[in-house]
């Protein structure tokens, strides 16, 4: 039982749970954040409203 669990952690690791793109798309109108996943403008801003993540 274990070790299936196991194996399943690593599958789910490989096949991965970074579903999304770790880059928010500043040519898009809206971006997405990666980190919290709140959509917002792109014009004017590098920083997400929501979390203030910093895209530079
Ligand atoms: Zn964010």
């Amino acid at each position: 039982m274990q070790v299936h669990e196991r194996y399943l952690t690593r599958m789910v690791r490989r096949e991965g749970l970074p579903v999304h793109d770790r880059q928010a798309d500043f040519d898009a109108e809206e971006t997405t954040c990666p980190a919290c996943m709140t959509t917002f403008q792109t014009a004017g801003t590098s920083r997400c409203p929501e979390c203030g993540l910093n895209f530079g």
